[in-house]
């Protein structure tokens, strides 16, 4: 299994640089037969349903096969056909995947992982040592917050929780150590708060810290972090770029091609990947994408203006209304203002769990960004895991993903919800 034991120039990497993984260009010549892709450039939508998917070589099909295979037959001891040798290293379905991703955020390289954990682990043990320090937002999902608090930490990674859309903070924290990373989520989950990814892109590139950006809440389509000048992009693919609840994965995607090298060496050793179905589900909901965000972002924007004049919410947070304090921000860096909608209910906790208990619409369930609207309370929920610390979420709090059913229909929902 030579996969295993690192690709013969030693990088790990399959098959060296002319290997399909080993390009780094999306949609660019290491496509497999070495064919060049007809969209390395283009519309987004363009991208999403061309880059990396050329028509199959063999047969024409104009879906990327699953390649659902571990192995692969070797022309010579050392010489993989097209670079491929064992697909934990490297699988045709997935560098599919890969080169649509890295074309649809401007990077130089894009990695599927199993889950979006799986990619942030990944990325932080790529890029930190121990001992070394790193930002994290006081608002963020509470799986990544675990992750630092309760896995990380015990390989001595020190984490600080600092509020990432005041810029000021986070100038002071840089300059009180040396930070290895900053961690930012832009719109945050759950509350939907908005980071000036430049403003901190300036501020860690003084500082000699990376910029991470978790971009999952606002989707490729509406933010390109790696143009705002982070240094790296973290996806749960499961929600907006999978798009229909049936498929768990995660990606990461770099500018810089040299840190791309090391996240496949460290992807290819700790052994994460996306498998080759789930490669496929994910492609398939990204040719889609462009279209779902806007309808998501329309009907996230109607629901918005209902629950902020409704008398049983006392507070509503979404970047789309011209109210929020991130609202111009977001403006500048998005192309849209997504389909998350959060929530504070008057009467309590109580009461904020009887809202979620009464929706028919709106599915209650934990995840997002599928196209059927799901409501949850994330004080309970996803975000449980935060409970008693810095970034413990409102107890009234009740979370949307609002998906793509008729607009009338989920207004009249929580309409109906909230009595
Ligand atoms: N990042 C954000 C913003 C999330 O909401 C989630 C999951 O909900 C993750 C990362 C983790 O992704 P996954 O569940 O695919 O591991």
């Amino acid at each position: 299994m030579s996969a295993g034991s690192g690709a013969p120039d030693g990088s790990g990497v399959p098959g060296g640089s002319g290997s399909p993984g080993g390009s780094g260009s999306p949609g660019g010549s290491g496509t497999p037969g070495g064919g060049s892709s007809r969209a390395s450039r283009g519309g987004f939508e363009t991208l999403a349903i061309h880059a990396g998917q050329e028509p199959d070589p063999t047969t024409g099909a104009v879906v990327p096969p699953i390649y659902q295979v571990s192995t692969y037959a070797q022309d010579a001891v050392g010489n993989p056909r097209a670079g491929y040798e064992y697909s934990r290293t490297a699988n045709p379905t997935r560098t599919a995947l890969e080169e649509c991703l890295a074309a649809l955020e401007g990077g130089s390289r894009a990695l599927a992982f199993a889950s979006g954990m799986a990619a942030e682990d990944c990325l932080l043990r790529t890029i930190c040592r121990p001992g070394d320090h790193v930002l994290i937002p006081h608002d963020a999902y509470g799986g990544t917050y675990r992750l630092f608090d309760k896995v990380l930490a015990t390989w001595q990674l020190s984490y600080q929780p600092v509020p990432m859309s005041d810029p000021q903070a986070v100038k002071h924290a840089l300059a009180q150590r040396p930070v290895r990373a900053v961690w930012v989520e832009t719109p945050t989950n759950p509350l939907l708060s908005i980071v000036d990814i430049t403003a901190l892109a300036v501020m860690c590139a003084d500082a000699g810290a990376l910029l991470v950006v978790d971009n999952t809440f606002a989707s490729p389509y509406l933010q390109n972090p790696l143009a705002l000048g982070a240094d790296a992009v973290v996806h749960s693919t499961t929600k907006y770029l999978g798009g229909h609840s049936d498929v768990v994965g995660g990606a990461l995607v770099v500018a810089d091609p040299g840190l791309g090298e090391r996240l496949a060496f460290q992807q290819n050793a700790t052994g994460a990947v996306a498998g080759p179905f789930d490669a496929w589900l994910t492609l398939r909901g990204i040719r889609t994408l462009a279209v779902r965000m806007d309808r998501h972002s329309d009907n996230a924007l109607r629901v918005a203006d209902m629950l902020a004049a409704h008398p049983a919410v006392s507070r509503v947070f979404y970047p789309g209304l011209p109210g929020h304090p991130g609202h111009e921000i977001a403006a500048k860096q998005m192309r849209g203002f997504g389909g998350m909608v959060s929530f504070r209910v008057r009467g309590g906790e109580a009461a904020a769990i009887a809202v979620c208990g009464r929706t028919r619409v709106f599915i209650l369930g934990e995840s997002l960004g599928a196209v059927e609207s799901l409501i949850e309370h994330p004080g309970r929920m996803t975000h449980s895991s935060v409970a008693g610390s810095p970034l413990e979420v409102p107890a009234d709090l009740v979370r949307l993903s609002v998906g793509i059913e008729s607009g009338d229909d989920l207004l009249e929902d929580l309409r109906h919800a909230l009595g």
